[in-house]
């Protein structure tokens, strides 16, 4: 049967190193602070090649934490692509910013350069790029722009641990990134947790505050912080799979190559472009057709699973109709309707691929 997500396969692959692990964080009763979570986060630093990584408690947290940090104007107004998970923009509202919503590029899904650039004001302070689908932003444009407009930049990559933007890291790019360790992302834990990593020291020491309540010392509050933490038993289990992040994505590279290979010249099925700037981390398999919801069930008969990312753009969502954008000429808006992500993953082998590509076409052959 093919699955989704397959979190029990993965772990019975390195269970016995993930089961030491944990067992050393009981042992050590390192649940909070402690060694485990200063060694992860030493090394998905080094991993990214940054100076520094904080562990928080989710992804959520990183971009509400790293906007925070940046100490923008308040009520500034901050760039966020319509094609997103809502989290990209709430960090924005919960930090006293405006949201503005730019289009995401007709042909990979992330950020629109161009509508970025248009939706620019005066009291524009940053912009949150988002490395959808594990694709990474045309992250050279985007800081060119930024630095021309005195903007900071927030780059999500909630999607992408691992994503290279021409041979570089994701993450290293903007002022500040943020990462989520939700178990189904490519770098997940067992449950809830998060990172922020950024080269910039003074960022650093914020964060690191912020999601200490506002201290250095113990009970030396300088200003009223939060609790976000990423926990040992999380980091410990974070450490683990980090060393087998780039052989999983491989995985999912080349089944990717099936799709392409498989799935081209389905009239009525677009295939995801793949930029050459990316090597992407394929966090999704994403494809459009005009026949989505008729393809999904089609699929789901034969116990495919396939998922919407996402079914409604945010600035369609019901939370933003306050916000009250004309962003009636969006791609992103259209394009709502059309998503479908297919299996992929490295708890799959290339029949799974195979397989669900001939009962794609099947159902266009119909
Ligand atoms: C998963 C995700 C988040 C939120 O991460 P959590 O760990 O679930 O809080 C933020 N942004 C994007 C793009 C995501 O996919």
């Amino acid at each position: 049967m093919i699955k989704f997500l397959d979190l029990t396969k993965q772990y019975n692959s390195i269970k016995k190193e993930i089961d030491e692990k944990i067992q050393n964080v009981i042992s050590d009763s390192a649940f909070i602070g402690g060694k485990y979570v200063f060694e992860f986060e030493s090394n998905f630093a080094k991993y990214c090649g940054v100076e520094h990584c904080i562990g928080v408690g989710n992804g959520t947290d990183a971009l509400e934490i790293a906007i925070r940090a940046l100490e923008l104007p308040a009520g500034s107004e901050i760039i966020v692509p319509a094609n997103s998970f809502i989290a990209s923009s709430e960090a924005v509202s919960v930090n006293g910013h405006k949201i503005v919503f730019c289009d995401c590029d007709p042909d990979n899904y992330t950020i629109s350069v161009e509508s970025f650039k248009e939706n620019i004001t005066e009291i524009t302070s940053a912009v949150v790029v988002v490395h959808l689908y594990g694709h990474a932003c045309k992250m050279d444009e985007i800081i060119d722009i930024a630095k021309a407009n005195n903007l900071k930049v927030i780059e999500d990559c909630a999607q992408a641990q691992g994503t290279k933007f021409k041979n570089k890291i994701v993450g290293t790019f903007g002022d500040i990134s943020t990462f989520s360790f939700y178990p189904g992302k490519n770098l997940g834990a067992f449950g809830d947790a998060g990172a922020i990593i950024t080269n910039n020291p003074a960022l650093d020491e914020k964060c690191r505050m912020i999601k200490n309540h506002g201290r250095k010392e113990k009970y030396n509050h300088l200003f009223e912080g939060r609790n976000s933490r990423l926990d040992g038993l999380q980091a410990a289990v974070l450490d683990v799979k980090l060393k087998y992040l780039d052989i999983w994505n491989e995985k999912r590279r080349n089944l990717a190559e099936i799709y392409f290979e498989k799935l081209d010249g389905i009239e009525d099925l677009i295939l995801p472009k793949i930029e050459d700037w990316t090597t992407s981390n394929f966090y999704v398999f994403v494809i459009r057709t005009s026949k989505r919801d008729e393809l999904q069930a089609f699929l789901s008969e034969k116990e495919i699973p396939t998922i919407i990312h996402y079914p409604i753009a945010l600035t369609k969502l019901i939370a933003y109709s306050h916000l009250q954008q004309n962003t009636g000429d969006f791609v992103a808006n259209e394009y709502d309707s059309q998503y479908l992500s297919l299996p992929i993953g490295e708890h799959l082998e290339k029949t799974d691929i195979e397989n669900i590509c001939s009962e794609i076409k099947k159902f266009y052959n119909k």
